[in-house]
């Protein structure tokens, strides 16, 4: 069955060649139970793991029936691996969060016939550990432990046993119960090598070689008389090729989904607070990147909002320089307007459409017992039109009612809310500043921006305002809508020489004692602004998630270290490099999947939160949340990916040896 000519295998340590096999030759023939013995560092384990296809020999044959296994590629090996041997280490190798079953179980998960999981039952029940098979390794003792790891090897019904010194940890009695199920397991048909350095052990088997130096000094059976270096075995057989043609699938992954999902999550709950604390990062910057992207969204919302009701037509004039140019105006070099002025711009009738002048300042609003401080504005009657403020309920006063200065008033949402409540407004008296009004009508709602709320004025007629109420005898800003939208550039020209002949304006100093805001530019900046400002709490977002994943990545590599030794013995048992691969890549992408899942809930809790508390407009976009969620996925792909390749690439045999 086994055929090894002339192996050689030599480990660099340092400046130091080891030779572990210095041309290493036999043939071990099926149902055979073989001991292998010899001195401390002879060569046995390295024999033994080439034999067992966990390392490659330098140089030399190796056939498993008529196939040459050195010629295989890894996958191939570690189907072979699977398939054909079991084995059984000193140290027992058992993955410490496992029940006993779930151990024995491994082999079959990798050879994708988790179907056949009772198997492992049986196993463990012929082991003698039935009534402790729901135990972890640290609940058994040495002995139980090595008799899973027997269960373990044999769930595969795997034709040869490979157990290097496997009472090497035990006591007597558990030696005894460990060569005993050896050698019911040779009766059976099963071929045994094992390594051991007792005699007693040895005693047991058919057939004692001897190593020294990386060769073999002696093979003989047990009586001591048969030399069997010289003794021909059978002729070969089709172990190997019947595998990998059987296997088909299981090599191109055999293992399913459910399986690596479910390793997955047990690697994460058996290190919860690590795991805890990558999701912690992803979750922080998946909250962020929603609230943020909330946040821009609502605002940019509610500028767009404000922005429909001013009517891209408007231009508004105003006393003093422009600030938006960046130039302070000088003190005294402002021009005041009047009724004058609005009527001579609204003569301008092949540009302008109408105008409105206006007045604002702050008054105290009663009703009954209840006090309200807000904006009042005196406007023209076209300001209705012009600024979308027909009423909702009511009627906007008329131009006799500007003319006779008649104390009537429409009144906002808010203001409506906060003194008359549930009360029918219209014909109420109110008191502004002590003067009694009538309410005449109720504004369109128009909401808020940021920290201004559009609902919360007064408008009344200008001659009212600024006679009776503010005291005022020259207008604050006068609204004037251009025809067309394209007309507004050129009206923005014409008004501003108009004013300048108007007022006899002379120096450049006085030409800019009043300014013209072309609303259409303020919409272009403002929209910009919000671009900038969501691009920006993006961005930031997005750095917080990367630190999330960066996270999640030291998380992994920290992982893989840790579980080298798990990776390697899964290895052994016939995990290929993409089982590994995928295993790892699972765990990241769930941890940062989770995490992302979290955030989304955190994140839009948390917006709407703001919504509540600072009553500041914040929308949860479903793109947003989609963004976000598939952005944590790439994290835990893209993170998880290299530690993940890392762990797959490790040597079985130096994976296990890591202390
Ligand atoms: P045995 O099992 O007979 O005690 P081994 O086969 O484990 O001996 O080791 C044979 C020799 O090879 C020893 O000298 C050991 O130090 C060396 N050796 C084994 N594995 C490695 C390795 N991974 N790197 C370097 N040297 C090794
Ligand atoms: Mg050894």
């Amino acid at each position: 069955m086994i055929e090894a000519k002339n192996l050689y295998k030599t480990y660099q340590l340092g400046d130091v060649k080891v030779e572990a096999l210095q041309g290493v030759s036999l043939k071990i023939a099926s149902g055979e139970f073989v001991a292998i013995m010899g001195a401390s560092g002879s060569g046995k384990s390295t024999l033994m793991h080439v034999l067992g296809l966990l390392d490659r020999p330098d140089s030399g044959e190796y056939f498993l029936g008529e196939e040459d296994v050195t010629k295989l590629s890894d996958k191939e090996l570690a189907l072979v691996r699977n398939q054909l041997v079991g084995f059984v280490f000193q140290q027992f190798h058992l993955l410490p969060r496992m029940s006993a079953l779930e151990n024995a179980e491994l082999p079959l998960i990798y050879a994708g016939k988790r179907h056949l999981k009772q198997r492992a039952e049986k196993e463990i029940t012929e082991v003698g550990l039935r009534d402790r098979m729901f135990h972890k390794p640290n609940q058994l003792s040495g002995g139980q432990q090595q008799r899973v790891a027997i269960a373990r090897s044999l769930v595969n019904d795997p034709p040869i046993i490979f157990a290097d010194e496997p009472t090497g940890n035990l006591d007597t009695k558990s030696k005894e119960e460990i060569i005993t199920i050896l050698k019911a397991l040779n009766k059976k048909g099963k071929t045994i090598v094992i390594v051991t350095h007792e005699n007693e052990i040895a005693a047991h088997a058919r057939r004692i070689i001897t190593m020294r130096d990386g060769q073999i000094i002696s093979d003989k059976d047990s009586s001591g008389e048969t030399e069997h270096s010289k003794v021909t075995l059978q002729g070969p057989e089709n172990l190997v090729k019947d595998i990998l043609s059987k296997s088909g699938n299981a090599l191109k992954g055999g293992m399913e989904f459910l399986d690596y999902f479910k390793q997955a999550v047990t690697a994460m709950f058996a290190h919860k607070m690590r795991a805890f604390l990558s999701i912690l990062g992803i979750l922080i910057g998946v909250a962020a990147v929603i609230a943020m992207l909330a946040i821009g969204q609502g605002a940019k919302e509610s500028i767009e909002k404000q922005l429909a009701s001013l009517g891209s037509n408007l231009l508004v004039i105003m006393p003093g320089a422009s600030t938006l140019a960046g130039v302070s105006m000088e003190a005294g070099t402002t021009t005041r307007f009047t009724f004058n002025d609005v009527e001579v711009i609204e003569k301008l009738n092949s540009y302008v459409k109408s105008a409105s002048p206006s007045v604002t300042g702050r008054a105290q609003v009663v009703y009954g017992n209840k006090n309200w401080n807000t904006q009042v504005q005196g406007v023209g009657v076209s300001y209705a039109q012009l600024r979308s403020s027909v009423p909702t309920v009511g009627r906007f006063f008329t131009e006799e009612e500007v003319k006779t200065r008649e104390k009537v008033a429409l009144i906002g949402n808010t203001v409506l809310k906060e003194i008359l409540g549930n009360t029918n407004p219209i014909g109420k008296t109110i008191k502004i500043n002590q003067i009694n009004f009538r309410v005449i009508g109720i504004l369109p709602v128009k909401g808020t921006t940021g920290p201004q709320d559009q609902d919360d004025t007064v408008l009344i007629p200008i001659s009212t305002a600024m006679y009776r109420l503010m005291g005022k005898q020259y207008i604050d800003s006068i609204y004037v809508e251009v025809k067309n939208a394209d007309l507004t550039d050129a009206a923005q020209e014409v008004l501003s020489k108009l004013i300048i002949k108007q007022h006899r304006l002379i120096t450049d100093d006085q030409k800019d004692s009043f300014s013209i805001f072309n609303m259409s530019d303020i919409k272009k900046t403002l929209t910009s602004t919000t671009q900038t400002m969501s691009l920006l709490l993006g961005a930031i977002a997005a750095i917080s998630l990367l630190v999330g994943g960066i996270g999640i990545m030291n998380i992994m590599l920290v992982s893989v270290t840790e579980r080298t030794r798990e990776i390697g013995l899964r290895k052994a048992i016939g995990a290929n490099n993409r089982d590994i691969l995928v295993q790892f890549l699972i765990e990241a992408v769930l941890m940062s999947f989770i995490g992302g899942l979290a955030g989304v809930a955190l994140g839009s809790g948390a917006s709407v939160l703001i919504t509540l508390i600072a009553k500041w407009s914040v929308r949860v976009s479903l793109s947003s949340v989609l963004l976000a969620t598939v952005f944590s996925l790439v994290v835990g792909v893209v993170f998880g990916l290299w530690p993940a390749k890392q762990a797959s690439r490790l040597n079985p045999i130096e994976a296990l040896r890591y202390e």
